[in-house]
C-alpha cells in the first residue's frame, strides 16, 4: 500500500555540464560530481512504481534568480560560458600552448572570491563570484545550471498546484551556492529557489541532509525570520566548506533563532544521526513551518567516497518516512552524493520511506 507515486523531475541537460577534472594539491583527479550520479539514480527511479518521472516543464523565473542571487552574478555566469572558449584560448596563447585546446575546455577563475577591491579610486576590477576551484564554467555549463534550478521551480509549482511532494532530481547540486558566490560544485542555489517560491504558502523551513554544511544556503537566508535553515552536516573543523556550519552560527539580526546547524563528527552512525534528524524535525515544528525543502545528499553513505559518515542503506527509509511524518507540503532537492554505483538504491530506499503508508 503505498501513496501517490512521487511527481519527480528530471532534464537530461544535467550531461552538458562534464568538467574533466578538477585540482587536488596540484594535481588533476576525476571530477567527483560526474554526470553518472545523476543517471544512475534516474535508471533506478525509471524502473521503481514510486516515482512518476516527469521531464522539465518550465524555466525558472528570473525574478526568483534575482531574488536570490546577485543579478551580476547571473550575468557573470551566463556571460563567461559563452566567452569560456575564447578566454582559455586567449590564456594559453601566451603560454604558447594553443594547439593543446578542444573546442570544449572549461575556465577555471584563478582569483576567487571574496576578491580585494582596488582602493585606489581609479580601478575598478571585475568582481570575482567563483569562491573555489570546483566550478569550472564550459560553452555549455549556463543551459545545465539553468535547467536543473528550473526542475527545483518545477517541483515547487507541482506542490503549489496541490501535490503533497515533489523532488527535483537536480544536477549541478546548489547548496553551497550563495548570494554572490559560487564554489563547492554548485552554481545556482536550488533549494534556496525552491524556498522562495514556496514563500507564497507562508513560513518555509530548509532541511539540509547533506554530508556537508549548506553554506550557501544560510548565507541567502541568515538575516531572514521566515526561513528556517538547519543543518546536519561533517564538522566543517574537518570537511568542505571549513569556514561556516558551526553551531554558535544562529542568524544575524531578524533572522536570530532562524539558522541552525548540527556539526557531527567523522563517523556518525544511524542511530546518532536519527536521533540528531528528531531534534531539526522539533525545531521544524517549533519554527511553525507551512512548507518544507529538503536538500537531500547522499554523501552521508556508509561508502561515499568523500563522506566520513557511516549511515546504512536500510536508515535512508527511516529518515523519509520521518521526514513525511511532519505532514508539511515537501519539495525534495537533489544534492550530493559520490558513491555512483549505489546512488540509485539510496534514492530509491529514501523514498520508499517518504512514500510508503505508515
Ligand atoms: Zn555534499
Amino acid at each position: 500500500m503505498t501513496k501517490t507515486p512521487l511527481h519527480t523531475f528530471y532534464s537530461p541537460h544535467h550531461a552538458l555540464h562534464n568538467p574533466r577534472g578538477e585540482f587536488l594539491h596540484g594535481r588533476i583527479v576525476p571530477y567527483y560530481e560526474m554526470p553518472q550520479r545523476i543517471e544512475a539514480i534516474h535508471h533506478a527511479i525509471t524502473a521503481s512504481p514510486l516515482f512518476d518521472l516527469k521531464y522539465q516543464e518550465s524555466i525558472i523565473a528570473p525574478h526568483l534568480l534575482h531574488t536570490i542571487h546577485d543579478p551580476d552574478m547571473i550575468t557573470y555566469l551566463m556571460t563567461l560560458g559563452e566567452q569560456s572558449q575564447a578566454r582559455i584560448r586567449a590564456d594559453y596563447t601566451v603560454y604558447g600552448l594553443a594547439d593543446q585546446l578542444t573546442d570544449d575546455e572549461y575556465y577555471y577563475e584563478s582569483i576567487f572570491h571574496p576578491p580585494a577591491h582596488g582602493k585606489s579610486g581609479l580601478h575598478n576590477p571585475p568582481k570575482a563570484y567563483l569562491s573555489d576551484s570546483t566550478c569550472p564554467i564550459g560553452k555549455n555549463t549556463w543551459r545545465a545550471i539553468l535547467a536543473s534550478a528550473s526542475l527545483a521551480y518545477d517541483a515547487t509549482q507541482a506542490v503549489l498546484n496541490g501535490e503533497k511532494r515533489a523532488y527535483a532530481v537536480c544536477r549541478p547540486p546548489g547548496h553551497h551556492a550563495g548570494r554572490d558566490f559560487v564554489g563547492g560544485y554548485c552554481y545556482l542555489n536550488n533549494a534556496a529557489l525552491a524556498a522562495e517560491n514556496l514563500r507564497s504558502r507562508g513560513k518555509v523551513a530548509i532541511l539540509d541532509v547533506d554530508y556537508h554544511h549548506g553554506n550557501g544556503t544560510q548565507d541567502i537566508f541568515y538575516d531572514n525570520p521566515d526561513v528556517l535553515f538547519i543543518s546536519i552536516h561533517s564538522d566543517p573543523i574537518i570537511d568542505y566548506p571549513h569556514t561556516t556550519g558551526y553551531a554558535d552560527e544562529i542568524g544575524v539580526g531578524a533572522g536570530v533563532g532562524t539558522t541552525i546547524n548540527y556539526p557531527m563528527p567523522h563517523g556518525t552512525d544511524d542511530e546518532t544521526y536519527l536521533e540528531t534528524l528528531n531534534r531539526a524535525i522539533h525545531a521544524i515544528h517549533a519554527f511553525g513551518a507551512e512548507a518544507l525543502v529538503v536538500s537531500l545528499g547522499f554523501d552521508t553513505y556508509i561508502n561515499d567516497p568523500m563522506g566520513a559518515f557511516k549511515l546504512t542503506k536500510g536508515v535512508y527509509t527511516r529518515m523519509g518516512r520521518m521526514i513525511d511524518n511532519m505532514n508539511l507540503p515537501t519539495v525534495y532537492i537533489q544534492e550530493g552524493g559520490y558513491a555512483v554505483d549505489e546512488l540509485g538504491a539510496l534514492a530509491v530506499a529514501f523514498f520508499e520511506g517518504v512514500v510508503a503508508d505508515g
